[in-house]
């Protein structure tokens, strides 16, 4: 065997393209600049809205930062590591999206500028990371202390939330839904949010929203004779399908003669009868089904009184059973009045265009539901949006316990007292932590902008307000003035700062750390750039 020298060895698929060197890292720190540049202008009470228009036309008008980056269904891989950072942010805390990626696509630019003066990645990526320890306990400093039952805090920080998304009017109703909410479901194993349900109902003005102990069904029942009202209801929740069991799937049925097709019907209308006479028995005088309800069961459901729904989705029978105290029978033979649950009334109502299933006064509820109401579909769904983050940092603030001032002020802190701890940084690692400091000032900078306020006299502003030692001074969006963000009452959870520093900062490591990118070709794009990122 011989080799030819002087040949290129190829060992990669035809049509991968690699980028290397400071050329991947330019790559990675545009994508993520114009990831943190798509949301900026939505960040803080004054933040616009964006409309976003999919293939199929489905308009979303929204000033979430994670259903913003969602909806963009951005395919360039740096930039979806950013994307990340607000997902994860999503899920761990429900609020400060907008603010992890702008402070990630801030300490992109300043990484650039470091990359530009020669300092090399790795050491950027560790005075980075040092800067964000140190930030977590300045923070943790500056946190104070909230119970699990301090109502109006938490009314504050479900309030601070919901700022500028479009829930404005009814601020304050709101919020006390959501605080009441969360209270409700909260036991000894925590706090799981899929016990609220939002159940909307276009129609009426958000200001007609209400708080259900216990679950809103968007169904109507099964039959028009059945009651439309039970009070004091006894509630079954029933697994399987009423019908008449099937037939083996390679049984044979001869019917020669119309006595035995007559016996035939006899047979099954009995055993549905029987069915029926079960659920009667067992004292249920409303029925949830999961599956199907036989036309001949339903007639005679009708008949005896019992309200009963068909085809009720999982997630709404899980929430009767939270509600109601009900367990779910799998098993038609297995109905008795053990397994039933009890809500003080069940009726229907015909709430803007929709009839809805209300299972109410249910006694100690854990599991409740926020009906919504608003003008239109778009209003709807961007309260809603607004009422998640409330209830997510509602939830964090029972478990935590802590919370900082919002409006920049944490982030004018933590900037001071990093650079502070900088000068006591060795080697080059000393300039990124200072570039660190210096990214955190994107908030302040950012909520200024957005409230059409000059940036610079902001900064300079809230800078000396906290070198005098007023570590709650922030910008109040609303009158443009620096003011105390406790006496404004704009609190936030310390777990939502602590949570867009630390995952923004480790994301921009973790691309910090690549200089080698090896893309396989991509099927569905000519696009010379992962798709084209430029907004
Ligand atoms: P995010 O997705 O990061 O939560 P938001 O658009 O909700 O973005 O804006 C959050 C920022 O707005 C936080 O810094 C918060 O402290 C600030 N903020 C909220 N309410 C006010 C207010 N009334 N005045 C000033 N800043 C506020
Ligand atoms: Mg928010």
């Amino acid at each position: 065997m011989s080799y030819t020298y002087g040949q290129p060895v190829y060992i990669l698929s035809e049509g991968s393209r690699r980028t290397r060197g400071r050329d991947a890292q330019w790559m990675f720190i545009r994508a993520g600049k114009a990831v943190s540049e798509a949301v900026r202008t939505t960040l803080g009470p004054k933040g616009m809205d964006k409309m976003l228009v999919d293939p199929s036309g489905t308009v979303v008008i929204t000033n979430d930062g994670v259903t913003i980056l969602e909806e963009m269904d951005i395919e360039h891989p740096a930039a979806q590591m950013i994307v990340e950072v607000a997902s994860t942010q999503e899920e761990e805390t429900g609020d400060g999206t907008t603010t992890a990626v702008i402070i990630a696509g801030e300490l992109l630019a300043k990484a650039e500028d470091l990359l530009d003066d020669d300092i090399h990645p790795t050491v950027i990526a560790n005075g980075y990371r040092f800067a964000a320890a140190e930030a977590r306990s300045v923070l943790e400093a500056l946190a104070m202390q909230v119970d699990a039952d301090d109502e109006d805090t938490l009314r504050k920080i479900a309030m601070t939330a919901m700022t500028g998304k479009g829930a404005e009017a009814s601020k304050d109703l709101l919020a006390g839904l959501v605080v009441s909410a969360v209270q409700a479901v909260a036991d000894e194993d925590g706090i799981d949010l899929d016990d609220v349900v939002i159940e909307t109902a276009v129609g009426g003005s958000v200001a007609d929203s209400r708080l259900v102990e216990g679950v809103v069904v968007d169904k109507e029942r099964a039959h028009e004779s059945m009651p439309t009202r039970v009070e004091d209801a006894s509630v079954l929740l029933l697994e399987t399908p009423i019908e008449v069991r099937g037939l083996e799937a390679d049984a044979e049925l001869s019917i020669t003669t119309p006595a035995q097709l007559e016996e035939f019907i006899a047979r099954e209308e009995g055993e549905l009868r029987g069915v029926v006479d079960s659920i009667v028995e067992s004292g249920a005088n409303v029925v949830f089904c999961q599956q199907g309800i036989d036309d001949l069961a339903r007639h005679f459901l009708a008949r005896k009184g019992v309200l009963a729904l068909r085809r009720v989705k999982k997630s709404d029978m899980h929430a009767l059973a939270r509600a109601t105290g009900a367990k779910s029978v799998g098993d038609l033979s297995d109905i008795e009045s053990a397994h039933l649950g009890h809500a003080g009334l069940v009726e229907e109502r015909r709430i803007g265009d929709d009839t809805l299933l209300f299972v109410e006064e249910c006694e100690n509820p854990k599991s409740v539901s926020i009906l919504l109401r608003g003008g239109t579909d778009h209003v709807v769904t961007e309260v809603e949006r607004a009422l998640t983050d409330a209830l997510g940092v509602v939830r964090v603030t029972m478990q935590e316990g802590t919370v900082v001032p919002g409006g920049s002020a944490p982030e004018i802190e933590l900037a001071r007292a990093i650079r502070d701890f900088a000068d006591g940084v060795s080697g080059r690692e000393q300039l990124a932590v200072e570039a660190f400091a210096d990214a955190l000032d994107v908030v302040p900078r950012t909520l200024a902008e957005n409230a059409g306020l000059d940036p610079i006299d902001t900064l300079i502003e809230l800078r000396a307000r906290h070198d005098r030692g007023e570590t709650s001074a922030g910008l109040d969006a609303y009158t443009g003035e620096v003011g105390d963000m406790e006496d404004l009452h704009v609190v936030e959870p310390l777990r939502v700062k602590l949570q867009a520093i630390e995952s923004a900062t480790e994301a921009v490591e973790l691309l910090l750390r690549i200089d080698d990118v090896v893309a396989a070709r991509l099927n569905n794009s000519g696009g010379d750039d992962f798709g084209e990122m430029d907004f």
